[in-house]
């Protein structure tokens, strides 16, 4: 059980060096962040530029819900997407903990401009991803971005970003986070893999 945000931040970085290692984060694309348990409204976030296997909680940056850092100790900027973070925590209370990635083939995914629609394939995958949802295109780093997302959210904790790559939300863990964004990923891979074989997709029967 998750006592204190210092769990928290051990938990995020256990989380981010797994992402990484399964080149869902890469050197320097995607960040994470989490609400604080603690008193007071603030979430914590990881900062800009750093290699995603080196982060260690110490680096982890403290950050109001008016925009400000509070806790200079993490010797860093915040990601540049604090803004897209900070308006999803805004949404709700059950948005706590977030992962955004650029996983490869979800964010090839995202480039295309006409995307085939993919049934769901099996029943693990539709399951953790009922639906795929494309938030359309938003700059990095600007508040539009958060905005859409969060209202996309209602809809799924797992979201494809137009050009950009992919966003999940969860209210109790960053492992339930990790495993939809790993989810998304496989059911891209799987679908890719089918294709290969050639020949017609069935869609899974069990969720029509
Ligand atoms: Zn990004």
């Amino acid at each position: 059980m998750i006592l204190n945000d210092h769990d928290l931040k051990i938990q995020l970085c256990q989380i981010m060096k797994e992402l990484y290692s399964d080149k869902i984060l890469t050197d320097i694309g995607g960040n994470l962040s989490f609400k604080s348990i603690e008193k007071g409204q603030y979430f914590w976030i990881t900062p800009s530029g750093m290699k995603k296997d080196l982060v260690e909680p110490e680096h982890l940056i403290k950050m109001s819900m008016d925009g400000k850092v509070v806790d200079e100790s993490g010797n860093g900027d915040p990601s540049v997407e604090w803004p897209m973070h900070m308006r999803i925590f805004a949404e709700d209370e059950d948005f706590k903990m977030i992962i955004h990635s650029h996983p490869p083939l979800a964010t090839a995914f995202s480039i295309l401009k006409e995307p085939p629609e993919i049934p769901i394939l099996t029943a693990e995958l539709g399951f953790l991803v009922p639906e795929i949802i494309i938030v359309p295109y938003k700059q990095s780093g600007s508040t539009e971005l958060g905005e859409a997302v969060a209202e996309a959210l209602w809809d799924s904790n797992v979201l494809l970003l137009e050009n950009h790559g992919v966003i999940s939300v969860s209210e109790d863990s960053f492992q339930n986070a990790a495993i939809k964004t790993r989810a998304l990923e496989e059911y891209f891979q799987l679908y890719l893999n089918s294709r290969r074989f050639g020949g017609e997709i069935r869609p899974f029967p069990g969720f029509e």
